[in-house]
């Protein structure tokens, strides 16, 4: 190579050097390793071309990709990759070295060629690679042109033996509408496309899908994972399969063998057996039956991971939120773990409970306490039947699906309960600590379970406080005094307290109030409190 004339090659050059490039070797594959991140085993590999001109150096696909196919040789390039893979197969299968499965790029283009499939059969053959040594790599943009014509290949392509993957997934091109008529066998979810923090909205997003593929029953693979956070993150949102410059960027072939052969490598794991009870793929879908059963008829419904002593909930319903969400909100519960609360004999009853059902494919049942613990409710303790069936498994993960009747007050009104939530009740009971918070922007007022449970407050009161003097719950002679102190917290004071006789009773109750202001010290909303007034009498 000519030192110093090293540089992007214009179209022409491109154009009039293809030829040579494929008769010399100056087209050839690079092979990026894909990494179990829970075992750091290799798991397959994906084909990247590679040219090197001779005189203006490596060229990149970027640059090259576009203009092969705005000339109709992507065709030609392509199917020259694919017959390096094989021979690349071949000799790594010859040399005894155990293979893993390394994916191959198709362009869109490609599946215009009605020979394409035929072609690479032929060479398949030639080389004799069995078929789930070679992936076929289809981007969501290969629709664009119209469904028909992806579907049809993938069925050709499943139909010869082929596993197809979903390529960049998540970079446009109404991916989830995608999924429900490609029956892709693995997603490869590129982390650029969802850049930004993954604590915030990307990883959100991320999670959500990787949840949704589970049902869908198809592994994921992260794609362009630079940093060991990244990996840390997929890990835990149950997708250990990387990809990217954090284990290695695209090697040769020669440096490709030798870390093939110093890692210990898996066969890519089995997707997740979800058993037939339900049709998984249709869960996510707003419109079908099963959603509406979820949403409409099956009462408090949860569904959750179990994992490693481990539990994670996925998907709950709006019933679920009103009995034992204590009126959190949806990702409060979604975020919060849901074993935080037991005590270990509760604990242990309740993953007996999953034990069982793991066994026995049927439905199991349980009673058990849990303290809950919500921001604006604190603290209560509450009894709730769970019935749960597992509906999938895959190695040492389980899903379960469970509805749940929270049955604390049954509890109570049958003196059945025992020693110690006697005394936890009891002791709550006399602390009569009501409390709630007031958003200032919307004048919305949410209760904590208490409010709720003993004195009929809704979840949500709206237009704060006038419902509840309308109520008779605050005493009509306090309004004006009320809303002085509202306004006063809403104009920036950081703290109010009063004595006011509540309910129809006209008990007189501590009512203290804290407010909360946002990073600009606006105040945001109010947390109030109310405690019964020691000696309780009448004010
Ligand atoms: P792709 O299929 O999405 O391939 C992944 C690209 O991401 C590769 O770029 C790879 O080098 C890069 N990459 C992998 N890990 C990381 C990372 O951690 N950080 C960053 N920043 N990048 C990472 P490459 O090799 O330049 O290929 C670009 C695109 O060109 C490919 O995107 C693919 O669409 C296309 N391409 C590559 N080889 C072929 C081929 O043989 N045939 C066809 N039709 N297209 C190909
Ligand atoms: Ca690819
Ligand atoms: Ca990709």
């Amino acid at each position: 190579m000519t030192e110093g004339t090293e540089r992007t090659m214009t179209e022409k050059e491109l154009l009039d050097s293809f030829d040579e490039a494929l008769r010399d070797g100056h087209i050839f594959v690079c092979y990026q390793p894909k990494i179990n991140h829970a075992t750091g085993r290799m798991i397959g590999a994906e084909a990247l071309m590679r040219w090197k001109h001779p005189v203006y150096g490596l060229q990149f696909p970027s640059d090259f990709i576009p203009v092969l196919e705005r000339n109709d040789l992507i065709h030609r390039a392509d199917l020259y990759v694919f017959e390096q893979v094989c021979a690349f197969q071949r000799q790594i299968i010859d040399s005894k070295t155990s293979p893993v499965p390394v994916s191959f790029n198709m362009s869109r283009l490609d599946m215009l060629h009605d020979s394409y499939i035929d072609d690479i059969e032929k060479l398949r053959k030639k080389y004799d690679i069995p078929v789930k040594l070679l992936h076929a790599e289809i981007t969501e943009s290969s629709a664009v042109g119209g469904m028909e014509l992806v579907i049809g290949v993938l069925k050709k392509l499943h139909d010869c033996g082929y596993k197809v993957e979903m390529d960049d997934f998540g970079s446009g091109y109404s991916s989830l509408n995608m999924l429900k008529d490609l029956d892709v066998d693995v997603i490869k979810l590129d982390m650029r496309f969802l850049s930004g923090n993954i604590g915030g909205r990307g990883g959100t997003i991320i999670s959500s899908i990787v949840q949704m593929t589970k049902w869908l029953n198809t592994p994921v693979v992260a794609e362009g994972v630079e940093t060991i956070e990244q990996a840390d993150y997929m890990k835990s949102i149950g997708c250990s399969y990387i990809q990217g410059y954090l284990y290695s960027k695209p090697l040769t072939a020669d440096q490709f063998i030798e870390m093939l052969r110093r890692l210990d490598h898996e066969p890519a794991a089995a997707a997740m057996d979800l058993i037939s009870v339900m049709d998984a793929g249709k869960f996510w879908d707003p419109n079908s039956l099963e959603t509406l059963i979820f949403n409409s008829y099956v009462g408090a419904a949860v569904i959750f991971r179990y994992q490693n002593g481990k539990c994670d909930i996925l998907r709950i319903n709006q019933k679920y939120m009103k009995e034992i969400g204590m009126n959190m909100t949806e990702k409060e519960i979604l975020c919060s773990d849901p074993f935080e609360g037991f005590d270990e004999a509760n604990l242990k009853k309740f993953t007996d409970t999953l034990k069982r059902a793991a066994k026995s494919y049927d439905e199991e049942s349980c009673e058990t306490w849990r303290t809950v613990c919500s921001k604006i409710c604190g603290k209560d303790k509450i009894c709730v039947r769970t019935d749960l069936r597992m509906i999938g498994k895959a190695d040492d993960e389980y899903i379960y699906y469970a509805t749940v009747r929270n049955i604390t007050s049954e509890k109570k009104r049958f003196g059945e309960i025992e020693e110690s939530e006697r005394k936890f009740r009891m002791a709550s009971e006399q602390v009569n600590v009501y409390a709630w918070e007031y958003i200032f922007a919307t004048k919305q007022m949410r209760p904590c379970f208490r409010c709720m449970r003993d004195l009929g407050v809704p979840p949500v009161v709206e237009n704060y406080p006038a419902p509840l003097f309308d109520s008779g719950l605050f005493p009509r002679d306090y309004e004006e005094m009320y809303y002085d102190m509202l306004h006063k917290l809403e104009a920036g004071q950081e703290s109010a307290e009063a004595v006011i006789p509540l309910t129809v009773g006209r008990i007189p109750f501590h009512v203290r109030y804290t407010t909360e202001f946002d990073e600009n010290g606006k105040p945001l909303k109010a947390y109030g409190s109310a405690a019964i007034v020691a000696d309780g009498k009448k004010a």
